[in-house]
């Protein structure tokens, strides 16, 4: 997400120093959006950053970053001025190296007592202007294209293909496609497959030849998100009373993680822009329905 924003908005500098870096794996990225009262509702995000000299520093913290204690880089929104009469002004995009002092991070366990997210907090963090986004207090529109890069990633096909895989796996396994209503159940989930991954490759030529998503990559999202949790919860349904908080269910053709795959689809409908916003977006952006947001 990182390098698309770079590529678009970065300096000359700063494309030659981060790009290469992202490429061979020296710098891994988090993305550092959401805090404890700035979700949904973006805009109202308190981590500030104040000039100083040739730097700012940064203080407050950021939530649910995943991944963050695998990250060296954090891409980070911060408000640089509380001035303006719209929120949306203010804000700042911020690349900021996380073995700075001042910036710690505090992973936050799931249910399987697993780290895949954290908490980061910034105190007295200086980082050099130069680092800097395109411009200082209009970084909301870098912000909004960061997201719609990040919309058509989770709207890929990849989970709910290794989820159907592994559904197939387990039903061959179990039995399953001796039952008709699975069989009924199995059918729409694959068709459904297909339709995805036809509507992913519109939005993807879209792309290839140069051009820029709307809001209508929104349904992408939503459509590959809830269509994940359809397929984890027929593995489920089969594996019935197998389905464990720990264990891998073992079949003749290899393991099948259900119930990790089951936990994984929950997080899809809510990050990148839950889809109750993502459907607001939807209604405002294609649609043209009044909308509060
Ligand atoms: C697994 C996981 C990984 C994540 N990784 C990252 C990350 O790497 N970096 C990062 O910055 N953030 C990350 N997030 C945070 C994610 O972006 C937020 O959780 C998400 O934007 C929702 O914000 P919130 O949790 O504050 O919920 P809230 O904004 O408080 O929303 C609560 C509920 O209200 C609904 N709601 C809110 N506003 C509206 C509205 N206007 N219309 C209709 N419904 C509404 C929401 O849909 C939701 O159901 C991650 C979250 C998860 C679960």
């Amino acid at each position: 997400m990182t390098g698309p924003l770079l590529i678009q908005y970065g300096t000359q500098a700063q494309k030659d120093f981060f790009l290469p870096r992202i490429l061979s794996g020296e710098h891994v990225w988090c993305q550092g959006y959401s805090e404890p009262n700035a979700g949904s509702d973006l805009a109202s995000l308190r981590t500030s950053a104040r000039r100083d000299g040739d730097d700012f520093i940064v203080n407050g913290q950021k939530i649910w970053t995943t991944l963050a204690h695998c990250a060296n880089w954090i891409l980070l929104l911060v408000r640089t001025s509380t001035d303006e009469a719209k929120r949306q002004k203010g804000i700042t995009v911020l690349l900021v190296d996380m073995t700075t002092a001042g910036c710690t991070v505090r992973p936050i366990p799931n249910l399987r007592n697993e780290a895949d997210f954290c908490e980061v907090f910034f105190d007295n963090v200086r980082v050099p202007a130069a680092n800097v986004v395109g411009e200082i207090d209009q970084g909301w529109a870098l912000a909004k294209a960061v997201l719609g890069h990040e919309r058509i990633f989770l709207g890929a096909p990849s989970r709910p293909e290794y989820a159907i895989k592994r559904l197939e796996r387990l039903a061959q396994d179990r039995g399953a496609f001796d039952d008709p209503g699975f069989v009924a159940r199995y059918a729409k989930l694959r068709l459904d497959l297909y339709d995805l991954s036809a509507a992913f490759e519109r939005f993807a030529r879209v792309l290839r030849a140069g051009g820029v998503l709307g809001a209508d990559v929104s349904v992408l999202k939503i459509f590959c998100s809830e269509l994940y949790q359809r397929i984890t919860e027929e593995m489920l349904t089969v594996a019935g009373e197998e389905a464990r908080l720990w264990d891998d269910l073992h079949t003749g053709a290899g393991d099948v993680d259900a119930m990790n795959l089951y936990l994984d689809s929950r997080a899809p409908t809510i990050f990148g822009g839950s889809n109750e916003i993502q459907k607001g977006v939807l209604a405002k952006g294609v649609l043209g329905l009044p909308s509060s947001f």
